[in-house]
């Protein structure tokens, strides 16, 4: 960079500080604080799914603000991909409240309700002029038909929302006070995670990002069971499409030893009452976990009593409560105040979500829903998921964290090959935190482990920061703060593991890891059939479509594509339930016909098949383990 270059840009960063601060007075000018925002939801027609919304605004007495912007967020806290909830509204209108005394009576009120402008600005905003008034109302509808953690439903069984996905906030007023008032079908009764009575329709939030916390539940025919741990109150309310075969009480029971085992472990938490929302939707699609400060919503596809439901929901159950301190409130410094308008990024979610994955398997054995075999098996599972998935090698828990929003349950137009360049952060940060137990409690002969540091993160960045913004006690953190953290409660410097195993793609050191605990792990080659590298598209139930098709591949070598269709192998016809089978007849080296359906045209060319590509890993018990190591693994699994 040469003299006059750098004065310039010296020049241009005065004018633009001075720019700055000039904007910040005025914004500041614009954005004092409005005096009321007012939610009022209503329903009338559940079968139509439009949910009907009313915000009413008071403007503060002197407020220049020529217009309002009204927007609505883009995603939602807790699923990382944009899913633009304004695709859903309609029929959006502004109007001012002009009331004056009656001249014929005027000790009465005379109130006209004059339309006023609004023009859509983008995507997602509408701006309402307001030019000279003080108070206005908003009403929009917005349809709702999928039951989701993510999204909002509403039709003749239920209404239950996600409020980012209903509620639109006004823009540069997040932190504003709101009040929120729900109207519900006649008979229909009203849950959600802030119930401070039994028939209560006003709530009051101190923030927008705090209504938006608290999913509801609005139906006739709801259950309601509760019990008490450490004096504090829980809620399971459960809304069943399907036959719960007399198994709700036994899963209220197991919950409150979910409950038991994960306060155990953090100590009491800050609420004073808590609420499951658990649907069993019976429709084979709708699925969803979703964590808030004091509720979680918890969607499963079956009934309860069908076969394996009750598991799911019990590690679902798991896994959301634990969020109770990891996200919501010890989370990764991007996380809150969001920022609705684009998606968010943070290298954080291998903690935020991947070490939540592992407490919640490692919980259910400490609350004695699992034994031993039950959880090594779980976890040698997800290592199997991860060593075989070519992403593995390509993708770090970081920048898996930072892809979230092509990841987390994102809608793809175009085609991608994520399949082959990405891995979740999920079973990937679900390891890191195994390993990286196993490690401290080895290292420290047992006297510290990822527990001491989870309760070290949730002291130093929740209960003792200070408030770095209106949203939330305390401050955000880093994945460097972590491994700070971590480095102090272990004892030994992490930097290595993790340039090497966080940040870099390396294996995990199992090795060493279940070494400590007296386990070493197994690898032999997957029982499950050979598959050339072809992913079955297995949706597809009347054809035997290709799905993925593995990079480097004996299908990729053959020039088979993502949606091809396989019609026959070897010259003889084939079917998705006989198709592996008939691949796992050849070894390798063999050179085998096939033909595909591509574009109206059939395609004729030759799988050559390589070697075995799968592996299977299997955690097992070292015969040679010592009395010190056995106490190890006792702890680990007792959670001392
Ligand atoms: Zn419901
Ligand atoms: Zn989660």
């Amino acid at each position: 960079m040469n003299r006059f270059v750098r004065e310039s840009l010296l020049r241009l960063a005065i004018v633009l500080t001075f720019l700055a601060s000039f904007s910040a007075i005025s914004s500041a000018q614009q954005d004092q604080p409005l005096r009321s925002v007012t939610y009022r939801l209503s329903m009338p027609r559940p079968v139509s799914h439009l949910f009907e919304v009313v915000i009413e605004v008071e403007l503060a007495k002197d407020s220049p603000a020529s217009s309002l912007d009204f927007q609505m967020p883009k995603w939602s806290p807790g699923r990382y991909s944009v899913f633009d909830f304004a695709r859903n509204v309609q029929e959006f209108k502004a109007f001012t409240l002009n009331c004056s005394p009656r001249s014929d009576a005027p000790s009465s009120i005379n109130c006209q309700v004059p339309p006023l402008s609004v023009a859509r600005i983008d995507d997602q905003t509408w701006r309402v002029d307001t030019q000279g008034i003080r108070r206005l109302t908003v009403n929009y509808k917005v349809f709702g038909n999928d039951l989701s953690g993510t999204f909002s439903q509403l039709d003749s069984r239920h209404a239950n929302y996600n409020g980012g996905s209903i509620f639109m906030y006004v823009v540069n007023h997040k932190p504003d006070p709101v009040k929120l008032l729900i109207e519900p079908p006649t008979g229909w009764r009203i849950i959600n995670g802030r119930m401070d009575r039994a028939d209560q329709r006003e709530w009051q939030f101190p923030n927008y990002d705090l209504m938006i916390d608290t999913p509801t539940e609005i139906a006739p025919d709801w259950t309601d069971e509760q019990f008490e741990v450490d004096g504090k109150h829980y809620r399971v309310i459960v809304h069943s499409f399907g036959d719960e075969g007399g198994k709700r009480p036994a899963l209220v029971r197991d919950i409150e030893k979910i409950v038991r085992a994960e306060t155990a472990m953090w100590g009491p938490p800050e609420f004073d009452s808590y609420t499951f929302l658990i649907h069993f939707a019976a429709d084979d699609i709708s699925g969803d976990g979703m964590e808030h400060l004091t509720s979680t919503q918890i969607i499963e596809p079956g009934a309860l009593g069908e076969e394996g439901v009750y598991g799911d929901t019990l590690d679902t159950v798991a896994h959301e409560f634990f969020h109770v301190w990891n996200v919501k409130r010890l989370r990764p410094v991007e996380f809150g105040p969001w920022d609705f308008t684009r998606s968010v990024s943070t290298r954080g979610l291998w903690i935020a979500e991947g070490i939540t994955n592992y407490y919640g398997h490692i919980m259910r054995r400490r609350a004695g829903l699992w034994d031993d075999t039950a959880l090594l098996r779980r976890e040698s599972q997800t290592i199997t998921e991860i060593e075989n998935a070519p992403g593995s090698h390509l993708m770090s828990a970081e920048d898996s964290s930072l892809s979230a929003s092509f990841l987390d349950g994102a809608p793809h137009a175009q085609r991608t090959n994520l399949a082959n360049t990405s891995i979740s952060y999920y079973p990937k940060g679900e390891l890191i935190g195994l390993v990286l137990d196993l490690m401290i409690r080895g290292k420290t002969s047992g006297k510290a482990s990822l527990d001491e540091v989870m309760r070290h993160m949730y002291d130093e960045f929740y209960l003792q920061s200070p408030n770095a913004s209106y949203y939330l006690r305390g401050r955000g953190y880093t994945t460097e703060d972590f491994e700070r953290v971590a480095s102090e409660v272990g004892g030994f410097d992490l930097s290595g593991f993790f340039r090497r195993y966080i940040r870099g793609v390396e294996m995990l050191p199992y090795d060493e890891a279940f070494a400590y605990l007296g386990l070493h792990l197994a690898r032999e080659q997957a029982r499950q059939p050979y598959n050339a590298g072809i992913g079955i598209d297995w949706d597809k139930t009347n054809s035997l479509t290709v799905a993925v098709v593995r990079n480097g591949s004996p299908a990729e070598d053959a020039g088979l594509q993502e949606g091809d269709e396989i019609i026959s192998l070897g010259r003889k016809n084939v079917t998705r339930e006989n198709f592996l089978v008939s691949l796992s007849r050849y070894k390798q080296g063999d050179r085998v016909a096939i033909s595909v359906k591509r574009n109206r045209r059939t395609i004729q060319t030759t799988l050559v098949l390589g070697p075995p590509e799968r592996f299977e890993y299997r955690i097992e018990e070292r015969k040679d383990a010592t009395p010190e190591q056995k106490a190890l693994r006792a702890a680990w699994l007792k959670g001392a």
